[in-house]
């Protein structure tokens, strides 16, 4: 075995964290860990995947559960993408009889590419096949000191190859265990603590003072801003709720009533849109309660700039179609995004 491996599986063996995905060969059970944790840090992942497999024990549970069930699962996670595609994904699973054992079957289901594909192959099934994420793209981008950016697809190549070549082949599952767990522990983004490191007498860019550089990234990522203006419509018994069904953020999750502009919306501005106009028109009488201006969330790629405006409606609330009238006492039924549940908690405690 290569010298950095050994060192590697030695640095492992003492270092490694419990974790329940890691003490099963069940591909189903890998396969929600490592969509749940693409995005999530492990301390957050982890009651998310209890929960769900609580709820979807099976592939042909996850399978036959309404859609809705999936997205109030998910509720809090973000990348709402991901459990659409894996319900769209147990559904495959379940057409072709079962969870799939090779490679390219697993990289054909929805969602799954390739890191994820090598992650479950290697995990469940033992398959040689490196699984690059983030955290191998930055351990040996820096031991071998990898200048070319990880983010352009020679730069990817290289540290694929660079992988898979130092991948011992009887032992696929923990060498790909032990180089992302040594990612995100040890060789870490910032301040990584190299002397103690196993690798520090050969690792090019700590040699090189170059730890801080690498990995190389090409450009980053363009942020853009969007204003969102909520409009909370309700009466002492329920609320409006309108379902996204776009293919924009938050796709099938539960919001209030929406305006969208380029700029924010002061309470004068709101009064007079169309769309406010439209709602003045539908409601009987209602008492404008205030609002919340200035309420800042971020997503991967967006900032989103949201402002809440109140209005308790006396009499029934009207129900124009694309909305639902939803109880207080059956909110927890909708999945919604963080921002609007983190408002609604404000709100009814
Ligand atoms: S010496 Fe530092 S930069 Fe190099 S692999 Fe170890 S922790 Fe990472």
């Amino acid at each position: 075995m290569d010298e950095i491996v050994a060192r590697l599986f030695a640095w492992y063996d003492g270092h490694c964290r419990d974790l329940p995905w890691r003490s099963t060969r069940d591909p189903y059970y890998i396969w929600i860990s490592e969509i749940i944790l693409q995005q999530t840090r492990v301390a957050q992942g982890y009651d998310y995947f209890v929960r769900f497999i609580e709820r979807f024990p099976t592939v042909k549970s996850l399978a036959d559960a309404p859609e809705d069930d999936v997205m109030r699962m998910w509720q809090g996670l973000g990348y709402y993408s991901r459990a659409r595609n894996l319900h769209h994904a147990a559904k495959q699973i379940v057409a072709m009889g079962g969870f799939p054992d090779t490679y390219d079957a697993i990289r054909s289901l929805k969602g799954v590419g390739d890191y994820t594909a090598a992650a479950i192959a290697s995990f469940a099934f033992d398959i040689p096949k490196a699984a690059v994420d983030g955290n191998v793209c930055r351990v040996w981008s820096r031991v071998f000191g990898i200048s070319e950016p990880i983010d352009s697809a020679r730069g990817k190549q290289m540290i694929i190859e660079i992988a898979q070549t130092l991948l011992p082949s009887a032992h696929a599952a923990k060498y790909n265990q032990a180089v992302m767990e040594f990612g995100a522990l040890q060789c870490v983004p910032r301040n990584p603590d190299c002397p103690s490191c196993p690798f520090a007498h050969k690792c090019v860019a700590f040699a090189g003072g170059r730890v801080g550089e690498l990995p190389a990234k090409s450009h980053k990522t363009k942020v853009e801003s969007r204003y969102l203006t909520y409009l909370y419509i309700h009466t002492h018994e329920a609320l409006l709720l309108h379902k996204r069904t776009a293919g924009d953020i938050w796709q099938n999750l539960y919001e209030l009533p929406l305006i969208e502009r380029s700029a924010a919306l002061s309470p004068e501005a709101l009064f007079a849109t169309p769309e406010f106009a439209e709602w003045h028109a539908l409601l009987p009488r209602y008492i404008y309660k205030g609002g919340i201006e200035g309420v800042k969330h971020v997503l991967s790629h967006r900032v989103l700039h949201a402002s809440f405006y109140e209005f308790e409606v006396q009499g029934a609330l009207p129900c124009p179609e694309g909305f639902v009238v939803v109880p207080y006492n059956e909110l927890g039924r909708y999945a919604l995004p963080r921002l609007i549940e983190r408002y609604m908690q404000a709100k009814i405690p």
